[in-house]
């Protein structure tokens, strides 16, 4: 069993922290592999045990557009976000919801069959009271399959967030 998992997310959020804590001892395998520009692979995780193996990718065309090129990335985005198993929108809680992030949203909102996980980052940086804040403000704006707060950077909460994708395939 293998899957395709896009992680999306404005600039630094932390999607490199969270792939590098998750990418084991294999990445270089696939390295080897011809990478089109519409599905860079960022790394696979392996679960020897389950026999599973998630590849994760990047997603071009997920943000901004700034001229009317854009128009056709955010089609080829919406395409690739279809057709991968999940996907984790990482978003940093130390932020409030912005532009970027709701502009991500809205393509979300175009691709209806794979469920998208919220990933909440950076929670070591923040307080209780302001990670319910967070997980209000975006539980409106998208049904998110499960809502997972971590921090990528001191690995909390990155082994669940792990079993919960392994889970899916
Ligand atoms: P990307 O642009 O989404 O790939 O974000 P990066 O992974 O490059 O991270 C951007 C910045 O946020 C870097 O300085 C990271 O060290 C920092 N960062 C990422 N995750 C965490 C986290 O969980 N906690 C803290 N405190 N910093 C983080
Ligand atoms: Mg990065």
């Amino acid at each position: 069993h293998s899957g395709f998992v896009a992680i999306v997310g404005r600039p630094n959020v932390g999607k490199s922290t969270l792939m590098n804590h998750m990418i084991g001892q294999k990445v270089a395998i696939m390295s080897d592999k011809p990478q089109t520009t519409r599905n860079r692979i960022h790394g696979v995780v392996t679960d020897e045990a389950q026999g599973k193996q998630i590849i994760f990718m990047d997603t071009p065309g997920i943000h901004k557009p700034k001229h009317r090129l854009g128009e056709h990335m955010v089609k080829i985005a919406t395409q690739t976000l279809r057709e991968v198993e999940a996907v984790l929108f990482l978003v940093d809680a130390t932020m409030p919801k912005g532009a970027g992030d709701e502009y991500i949203i809205e393509i979300l909102k175009n691709v209806k069959d794979t469920p998208v996980y919220l990933i909440i980052n950076k929670i070591d940086l923040i307080e209780k009271q302001q990670l319910l804040e967070i997980i209000s403000s975006y539980k409106d704006a998208y049904e998110f399959a499960e809502i997972v707060p971590i921090s990528a950077k001191v690995g909390e909460n990155v082994s669940r967030l792990k079993d919960l994708i392994f889970n899916l395939l």
